[in-house]
């Protein structure tokens, strides 16, 4: 049992007093509350980095994938997402993909997507708190949730509010509220991305790696990457961070510097085949976290559900995007798709194609997901959006891309002012 000591009772201030508070700033969280605040919510945001848009833009990672039914020609997604993609395409910050993709659809210069959620935020008047980090909640006596306790330069301050929005990525605010939060055996690896200048494309990472991984202490993996928008950087991810928990303070600490020592590697690795050393330009502010806690939810969403198309009559969101598990036993990443095809990929051996669905079958047009999967047993007022969503392993791999996060804050915001304006507890407002 570690060693506690007991603070003196300290007055805490009242920074601010709003409808609902959103915790995690990432696109999930920013557009729940815009979709919030566009209803007409008054509506905080609290983020721990300097900037909005979490593993998108201060981790770095710049695809967003397919927007499209799996006959990628009729548009599923729209919202939040497609706004984005319309407002930076403006000023040519978005590349598509040349012809229709089931996986990839737009690749975002992620840089310039900070400012535009800045701007989306102050256009929809949610009031943002950046460098702010949720510590802790309140609660009436009858357990009700009553404000979250934020620490920021200011020291520690309380963000009163009727409805809270747990976009933290671990259910840190379920957590704090003393929910319940499961995780799987082996959750997915982290990658902690980066930006380079002359990296020499079209070598096979895979097999490096698996060359130099015991001179650089580095685990099996393999690298891919993306030219970002308008310039003639890379973005890298390729770092492979097993076994360490970031829902910790200790565990985010030890897989930043465990992703910068790998990427570093990366680059001796180049240098040794005898190419020019590429430049590392920019390192990501937030390691890339795959997988931590999920909620116990009202309702679990499975992969059968999920890849056989099942519609729920609280459908959150659509996608097609595949199950993508990356696994640490064997190394590599298992693709299932909603047309039954699996595909295991070896970081340096052929991929291995089998079904995990009969063929006779049909592929469904997309998947759903119900917004109780969001919805934390056990509060009134506590709603979720992001990757601790209630689904089995694959079912997540799938769930867990962007477009669907994207629109798993949209959902929460949308159920938090119903339940506002109702004046009903989250868990009926579902329907
Ligand atoms: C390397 C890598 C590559 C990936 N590639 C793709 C891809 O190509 N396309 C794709 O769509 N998806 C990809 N994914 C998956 C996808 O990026 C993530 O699953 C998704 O971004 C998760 O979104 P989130 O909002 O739930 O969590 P996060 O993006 O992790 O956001 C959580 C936010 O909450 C903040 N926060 C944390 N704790 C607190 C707290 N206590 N108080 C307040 N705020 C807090 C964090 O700072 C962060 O901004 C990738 C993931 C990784 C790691």
């Amino acid at each position: 049992m570690a060693e506690t000591i007991q603070l003196p009772t300290m007055s805490v201030p009242v920074i601010a007093d709003v409808d609902i508070v959103v915790a995690g700033g990432s696109c999930t969280g920013v557009f729940a509350a815009i979709t919030a605040a566009r209803k007409g919510a008054h509506v905080a945001v609290i983020e721990p980095q300097n900037r909005f848009g979490g593993t998108c833009t201060a981790g770095q990672v710049c695809i967003w994938h397919s927007f499209f039914a799996t006959d990628d020609k009729t548009q599923i997604v729209f919202g939040l997402s497609q706004e984005v993609v319309d407002r930076l395409n403006r000023r040519n910050l978005v590349e598509f993909w040349d012809k229709p993709n089931p996986h990839c659809y737009v690749n975002l210069n992620t840089e310039e997507l900070c400012m535009e959620l800045d701007e989306m935020v102050q256009e929809a008047h949610v009031t943002p708190f950046l460098h702010s980090r949720a510590v802790q909640i309140l609660k009436a006596d009858d357990g009700t949730l009553t404000g979250l306790v934020v620490a920021s330069k200011d020291g520690l301050g309380v963000i009163k509010a009727k409805i809270f929005i747990d976009a933290t990525g671990d259910g840190d605010i379920v957590r704090y509220a003393g929910g319940q939060l499961w995780r799987n055996d082996v959750m997915q690896t982290s990658t902690a991305c980066v930006k380079v200048s002359q990296w020499p494309v079209g070598i096979s990472t895979g097999k490096l790696i698996h060359e130099y991984a015991a001179k650089y202490n580095l685990p099996e993996g393999f690298i891919w990457g993306k030219k970002s928008v308008g310039s003639n950087t890379y973005m890298l991810a390729g770092t492979n961070i097993p076994n360490i928990d970031e829902s910790t303070q200790a565990g985010l600490t030890a897989s930043e510097i465990e992703g910068r020592r790998q990427m570093r590697a990366f680059m001796d690795i180049i240098a040794e085949t005898g190419r020019p050393r590429p430049v590392i330009e920019a390192l990501p502010s937030l390691v890339g976290i795959r997988e931590t806690w999920h909620i116990r939810s009202l309702h679990q969403i499975t992969t059968d559900e999920l890849l056989s198309g099942k519609v729920f009559p609280d459908t959150a969101g659509k996608g097609t995007y595949r199950s993508d598990i990356h696994m640490r036993n064997p190394v590599g990443t298992l693709f299932r798709y909603l047309d039954g095809t699996q595909i295991f990929q070896s970081p340096y051996k052929p991929a291995e194609t089998s079904r995990w669905r009969d063929e006779s079958l049909p592929t469904p047009p997309y998947y759903t997901w119900p917004v109780r999967s969001q919805i934390p047993v056990g509060f009134d007022n506590l709603i979720t959006a992001g990757r601790m969503i209630d689904a089995d392993a694959g079912a997540y791999g799938a769930l867990r891309v962007m477009i669907n996060m994207n629109q798993s804050g949209e959902a929460a915001g949308a159920v938090a002012f119903k339940s506002l304006d109702k004046n009903l507890p989250i868990h009926e407002c579902w329907q």
